[in-house]
């Protein structure tokens, strides 16, 4: 640890399908390049363009239940018919070091993460209306239409459990609403309970 080091920050970002996150938190590492981002391991196909390693592992069923059996998750959830898992050696790596890391995982991962890391920090992406996320799900074309509906439905639904949630950003403009996810990580990163190291430095007299 150096001088200053402090305590990573486990920056937990999810919201309804549709609400955007995914470009918000892209948005979110290009101004802050220090933080790292958890890929998940995933049951599902890759969509187009998507490339295994780097926007996720993407693993059969039977290897995913290996890992799982293993304990190499953190959280893992199905979501919508696929499995999806954290796995848990980066994360833990991470956060020793003291770097921030972001999770952008769905709710029921969420709040698992929270009940076994109480300092996470939860940031629930909202839209600015249940219309637009409608609108933007139509929008992406990556889905059947059954996919489409029951996107739409779950999405409707997980509006209910923001309120498990520590932070609300609304996303109705990209810039702000990554702006606003960039000061919540910032703020978090300034918490006493993340400093005591630098705290105890000041108070034996040494320089930060
Ligand atoms: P998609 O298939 O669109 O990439 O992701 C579907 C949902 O799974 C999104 O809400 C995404 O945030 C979530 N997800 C991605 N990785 C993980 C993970 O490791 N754990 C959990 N619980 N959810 C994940």
């Amino acid at each position: 640890m150096s001088n200053n080091k402090r305590a990573g920050v486990l920056l937990v970002v999810s919201g309804p399908s549709g609400a955007g996150k995914g470009t918000v938190c892209t948005a979110l590492r290009k101004i802050r390049e220090d933080l790292k981002l958890s890929i998940s391991v995933t049951t599902r196909q890759p969509r187009n363009g998507e490339v295994d390693g780097v926007h996720y592992f993407f693993k059969t069923v039977e290897e995913f239940a290996a890992m799982r059996d293993a304990g190499e998750f953190l959280e893992w959830a199905e979501v919508y018919g696929n499995f999806y898992g954290t796995p848990i050696s980066f994360v833990k790596k991470t956060l020793e070091e003291g770097s921030d890391m972001l999770l952008e995982i769905d709710i029921q991962g969420a709040l698992n993460v929270k009940k076994l890391i109480p300092e996470a920090v939860l940031v629930f992406i909202v839209p600015p209306s249940i219309e637009i996320l409608h609108k933007r799900l139509a929008a992406r074309g990556t889905e059947t239409p059954e996919a489409l509906a029951l996107r739409c439905a779950s999405a409707t639904a997980e509006l209910d459990y923001m309120e498990h949630y520590d932070y609300l950003v609304i996303n109705d403009e990209l810039d702000r609403a990554t702006e606003d996810v960039a000061m919540i990580l910032a703020s978090e990163a300034r918490r006493v309970s993340r400093n005591t190291h630098a705290y105890k430095m000041l108070l034996e007299g040494k320089e930060l």
